[in-house]
């Protein structure tokens, strides 16, 4: 029986080999920014007020000018701080809008590859606008009904002509997923919307017949979110945004289980 590693003299175990992972160590540009990030999100720089100017911030901080340059150029591509020039000029702490957001999830997209097409969008889509759907049969305002409903008709009107239709349509599904109340899920649905109306889109809704049925699923949705009737919300976005391939995230998913039987190789 292996009793386990030898007693030292001092009656310790002796010391297995090191199995270290690499460390990672922050930048000092990094970590500058960590600390005013910290102080913005605080509450210690809110929004509007002025940063201290560079050469206070130089002298204060004891890093380079590079350096705490780099640490301000990070925080301003977050969207966190604008840059004025000139005399009186300086940094002013500011929030990030959605369209920061927007656009830092859209770089991602595109960096790393996501075409228009790829079903990663088309599942997202799948899986957040259900959700979208029902949260807005509970909570829309009035507002939201008739912003809603404006972009509905705005649908029917220019059902003609496929680029305004489908401008309009894109902009209604925004309306429904604004209505959830819920501003982060709502940011995501934007990612790659330009590109996706332009190509995937253009292709689905080519026909007036298929337009005409994508404006009854709209009719049908919006009913429920005025009827507020999360459920039923729910199950119809899910069948619209399933599109061409027919049947809703989850009844495919549990036809791929199904097909794969136990003893199948
Ligand atoms: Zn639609």
């Amino acid at each position: 029986m292996n009793a386990g590693p030898a007693p030292t003299a001092e009656g310790a175990p002796a010391a297995r080999p090191f199995d270290l992972q690499p460390v990672e160590v922050q930048s000092p540009a990094e970590v500058f920014a960590d600390v005013l990030r910290a102080k913005i999100f605080s509450g210690e720089l809110p929004p509007g007020s002025s940063l201290p100017p560079e050469r206070v911030l130089v002298e204060q901080s004891r890093l380079g000018r590079a350096t705490v340059r780099e640490s301000l150029q990070m925080l301003k591509q977050q969207g966190l701080i604008t840059t004025r020039v000139g005399r009186g000029g300086g940094s002013i702490v500011s929030r990030p809008s959605s369209e920061d957001l927007i656009s830092a999830l859209d770089v991602y997209a595109h960096s790393n590859g996501f075409g228009p097409e790829d079903p990663a969008f088309v599942e997202t889509r799948e899986i957040i606008e259900p959700w979208c759907a029902a949260l807005a049969a509970r909570r829309r305002s009035e507002a939201d009904l008739a912003e809603m409903e404006r972009w509905h008709q705005r649908t029917i009107d220019v059902l003609r002509d496929q680029g305004e239709y489908l401008r309009a349509s894109q902009a209604w599904h925004l309306a429904v997923n604004s209505a959830s109340g819920n501003s982060l899920v709502a940011a995501l649905m934007h990612i790659g919307r330009d590109t996706q109306l332009r190509v995937a889109d253009l292709r689905r809704y080519s026909t007036l017949a298929a337009r005409k049925r994508s404006i009854e699923e709209h009719e049908a949705i919006l009913e429920a979110i005025r009827a507020q009737r999360p459920t039923t919300a729910f199950e119809l976005m899910a069948g619209h945004c399933a599109g061409q391939q027919n049947r809703p995230l989850l009844d495919r998913l549990d036809d791929e289980v199904a097909t794969v039987s136990p003893d199948s190789e």
